[in-house]
């Protein structure tokens, strides 16, 4: 037996898969990242309150030899126990490592990998069909976030993919959606670009706001920020049927059957919803990066497909 296990063994810490699995939920916990382990990260103590480790337990620590440098080098028992747990999560491709993370995010993270994210589940007793709706990265998911929010703004976007497979949804095209839905979200730092609500559900995991497609799926809109907005589900659906559109201002046009709408119709107690949107002069809430904000040509094609302009103009 190494030392290094004798050590794991003295001080009754738990195994190796138990440190995996419990890394696992964590990083459901935490969106999918977590920060590479080092002293004082939070996350290296709450994984050690999982297991309810003792105070010797958390401060032991292993003496290794350098030969070469002649010295010897302290290292805390449970930070070499977290890492051994994490490296043998990324051998299995279960996470990526912090030096791959960081060529992606700019950060120094452990982050789930799709098969790691459905092992997760799994593990977790979520259903998979919640997947789609978790704002959980994984590596996979982040490498579109990356190019939808890094590609250059075209002058003349055309929001329509032609080659477009409604009905055919692959793996490739879900994760896909994903990255589109968790690009749009994030731009939008989680609000309705409309009423800015922002809430998520109680265990964190998952965001009332939507991405909305300004060029429907429907109509081969594609998944680009440009054609995105985030809304809450009632301005979402209010916007698909064309209650209200977009000038190019980016403020909004309430569409005039506004006036002849029944008083008890758009209510939600004394909040008249429809009726609210025409008193809202100012523009619409949007990421802060203008590159990031939907496209003339995407809403352009909403007033003149979508929008109810009623009798009067
Ligand atoms: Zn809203």
């Amino acid at each position: 037996m190494s030392y290094e296990s004798k050590m794991f063994e003295q001080f009754a810490m738990p195994t190796r898969k138990q440190v995996e699995q419990s890394l696992l939920r964590a990083l459901l916990s935490h969106g999918g990242v977590i920060k590479e382990f080092g002293a004082g990260q939070e996350i290296v103590d709450e994984i050690a309150n999982d297991f309810g480790l003792n105070e010797h337990q958390r401060s032991a620590f292993l003496q290794t030899v350098y030969r070469k440098e002649n010295r010897v080098k302290k290292s805390l028992l449970w930070h070499r126990l977290l890492f051994r747990a994490a490296d043998s999560l990324a051998k299995e491709k279960l996470v990526s490592r912090p030096t791959k993370t960081l060529q992606l995010t700019k950060k120094k993270e452990w982050m789930l990998t799709e098969k790691g994210f459905d092992e997760t589940l799994k593990l977790s007793n979520i259903p998979t069909a919640r997947k789609s709706f978790l704002p959980t990265k994984s590596y996979e998911v982040q490498k579109i976030v990356k190019k939808l929010i890094e590609s250059p703004r075209p002058e003349n976007y055309n929001p329509f993919d032609k080659g477009k497979k409604v009905i055919k949804a692959t793996r490739e095209s879900a994760i896909r959606t994903r990255g589109f839905r968790q690009a749009v979200i994030e731009a939008y730092s989680c609000k309705c670009a409309i009423c800015e609500m922002k809430i998520n559900s109680p265990d964190s995991l998952s965001w009332e706001v939507e991405a909305a497609h300004i060029v429907p799926h429907s109509s081969l809109g594609r998944d680009d920020i440009w054609n995105g907005l985030a809304l809450c589900h009632l301005h979402h659906w209010a916007f698909d049927v064309g209650w209200f559109t977009l000038r190019d201002d980016y403020t909004i046009n309430v569409s005039s059957k506004v006036h002849s709408l029944p008083s008890d119709f758009g209510r939600l107690g004394d909040y008249e919803f429809i009726r609210a949107l025409s008193s809202k002069s100012s523009r619409i809430f949007l990421p802060g990066r203008s590159e990031l904000h939907p496209h003339h040509n995407a809403i352009r094609w909403h007033r003149q497909n979508i929008f109810h302009q009623g009798d009067i103009q």
